[in-house]
């Protein structure tokens, strides 16, 4: 299920809510208050509030959430209650780092393929993900892989978003720092660190 007219930027706090559910549900805690959440992720009550009625009452007054029913409800409208498989696009320095980042698996994510163009590459392993050619692209919809990451040199970025939105892939996490045009149906989120950072400067008071 789809849930409709529910603004992007509560989509974006949801995983936010969800790390701080898993990381109370590790440490024993049953219930939260949305006060005690907002403290533990950085967000208002009210936001919190907010963002949740969005899909109907998860509290219970005067006992606030169910820590691990909660997390479920999240997981099921991020549609992460089921295993997502992923392929990554390019593994170079950031590539192979991403390939030993253990944080995707809270999230439900497994990274089963990695393809590169470079042959010196194709063939290895990292962290038991095998290197393949870039060309078996194309048996991404075999083996029904709708999720990629992609971190190639800006050169090859568009034309690896083209060749992963012909072998049926829907969402592209791009690292490239550059635009990508995608059909519609195809949703493309682009991390730039560096971007991030531009940001920082403006907060910093005057010394
Ligand atoms: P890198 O040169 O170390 O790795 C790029 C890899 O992509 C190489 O292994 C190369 O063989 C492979 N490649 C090249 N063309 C390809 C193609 N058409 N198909 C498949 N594989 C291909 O570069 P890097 O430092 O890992 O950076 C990768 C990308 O991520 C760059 O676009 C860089 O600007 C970007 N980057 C983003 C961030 C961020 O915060 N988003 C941080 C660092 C790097």
């Amino acid at each position: 299920m789809r849930y409709h007219r529910i603004p992007d930027e509560t989509v974006r706090r949801l995983p936010i809510y969800l790390r701080g559910l898993l990381f109370s549900s590790e440490q024993g805690q049953q219930n939260i208050s949305s006060r005690n959440l907002a403290d533990f992720v950085g967000v208002n009550s009210w936001q919190i509030r907010k963002d949740f009625s969005y899909f109907g009452d998860f509290g219970t007054r005067g006992v606030g959430y169910n820590v691990e029913k909660l997390a479920k409800e999240i997981k099921k409208i991020l549609k992460l209650d089921i295993v997502q498989k992923v392929a990554l696009v390019g593994v170079g320095n950031l590539g192979s780092a991403l390939l030993a980042y253990p944080g995707f698996v809270i999230y439900g994510f497994d990274i089963t393929v990695a393809f590169d163009i470079n042959p010196k590459k194709v063939g290895r392993k990292i962290k038991n993900v095998a290197i393949e050619d870039v060309s078996n692209l194309r048996t991404l919809k075999k083996r029904k892989i709708k999720l990629a990451i992609m971190a190639v040199p800006r050169e090859a970025a568009q034309d690896t978003a083209g060749a992963l939105v012909k072998a049926g892939v829907k969402g592209i996490l791009n690292f490239s720092p550059c635009y990508i045009i995608v059909p519609k149906k195809v949703k493309v989120i682009t991390i730039d660190i560096a971007m991030d950072l531009a940001r920082l400067p403006y907060y910093m008071p005057a010394s």
